[in-house]
């Protein structure tokens, strides 16, 4: 089948809408036609050359849309099933599987960065010539193929465009709130940086119960979201006393948990700085690979515990429909995290405001027929 698809050819150089023909369906495939997909910083990495990716490739990895077709060996999903699209997709066998990290998956840490699904192959040309597929998901497309583990049924009751933020950003920042950290009730929060992902551990601690959630950023529009988001208090990043107005907040000691979600060497060492003695830091934010992060040995004692998290501790098949049920009953907010709606021919333009840093999450309408059910 041929379908319209964004391909990047090189590092630099603008996404072009192309026909592609897709491949017959292995046993294991999903066949998703596609609703809406949002633009990522993981994406814009690849296109500005920070993360080296085979060429080409099909960007997009935060989708969501319906069941086309499945292949022989589905039993998860059926054709007019609402699935939103997983990057973390897991063979449910290897060793981390076995081990409750199916993020760390064998067989997709193989394949994913050499732009193949899971079984080591493409699905996706160009005149003859092999797409690769970016984290088993290539969104940015009228169809894509993915893993039936990449394909998770969710209600169809939630719009698809809201529901494919979901894929990405808000499970990072819900999930590093409520499963990495697993913020108890009562207790109290920082979230440094309150960007799409930090709004949505903001989020995640007011689901969890958190009684103080304090939003940090330079950003005055952003602080005034983070109060919409669940922030009990604000303070300007900026203004050089974050740790005594966080100090002042909690009895003097820090945060019982301390969140980093901008991605700065400054808000790195601020993260451990203002967690309490014994608090958990958990880490977000991305800087450059061979990017060197210094900290003040003094901060990181205390009997502190430091985690990085990628996908928030994600277990997609029950946390996306948890996080659907969530927003369906209204104790989280979608709506207002997607500050602009595009066409695929205008993603370029979409890459370069998300760029700029503005707005929160661009969404590609790739179906507007289908965004209700
Ligand atoms: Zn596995
Ligand atoms: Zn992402």
């Amino acid at each position: 089948m041929k379908f319209d698809a964004a391909v990047l050819h090189a590092p630099g150089t603008p996404l072009r809408v192309e026909t592609l023909d897709m491949a017959p369906l292995g046993s294991d495939d999903v066949l998703v036609r596609l609703a809406a997909s949002g633009l990522c910083h993981t994406d814009l990495e690849v296109i500005q050359g920070s993360l080296v990716y085979p060429m080409p490739v099909v960007l997009g990895h935060e989708g969501a849309g319906v069941v086309e077709a499945v292949g022989s060996g589905v039993t998860r999903v059926k054709p007019g099933d609402h699935v939103i699209c997983s990057w973390n997709p897991h063979c449910g066998h290897c060793y981390y599987c076995e081990h409750g990290m199916p993020i760390l998956c064998e067989p997709y840490t193989r394949h994913q960065p050499r732009g193949h699904l899971m079984d080591g192959t493409t699905r996706m040309s160009l005149d003859g010539m092999p797409v690769h597929h970016y984290f088993t998901t290539s969104t940015h497309a009228q169809y894509t193929v993915v893993p039936q583990a990449g394909a998770v049924p969710v209600s169809r009751d939630i719009p698809l465009d809201r529901a494919s933020i979901i894929g990405c950003g808000v499970m990072t920042g819900i999930g590093a709130a409520v499963r990495k950290a697993r913020v108890a009730a009562g207790s109290s929060v920082a979230v440094i940086g309150c960007g799409a992902v930090g709004l949505n551990v903001l989020q995640g601690a007011r689901l969890a119960g958190a009684a103080r959630i304090v939003g940090v950023d330079l950003d005055p529009r952003r602080r005034e979201r983070a109060l919409a988001f669940g922030a009990t208090d604000v303070i300007d990043g900026g203004d050089g006393g974050v740790l005594d107005a966080i100090r002042g907040l909690t009895g003097g000691r820090g945060v019982d948990y301390a969140f980093e979600a901008a991605g700065t060497q400054a808000s790195l060492r601020l993260s451990v700085e203002v967690a309490r003695p014994g608090g958990d830091v958990v880490w977000l934010g991305k800087v450059d690979v061979e990017r060197e992060v210094s900290f003040r040995w003094g901060s990181l004692m205390g009997e502190k515990r430091i985690v990085r998290s990628s996908y928030g501790d994600a277990h997609p098949s029950h946390d996306f429909p948890w996080i659907v049920d969530q927003y369906l009953e209204g104790r989280i907010l979608l709506d207002p995290l997607i500050t602009a709606r595009i066409d695929l021919d205008a993603i370029n333009q979409g890459f370069d405001a998300l760029a700029r840093g503005e707005g929160l999450r661009t969404v590609i309408v790739l179906d507007p027929g289908l965004l209700r059910p």
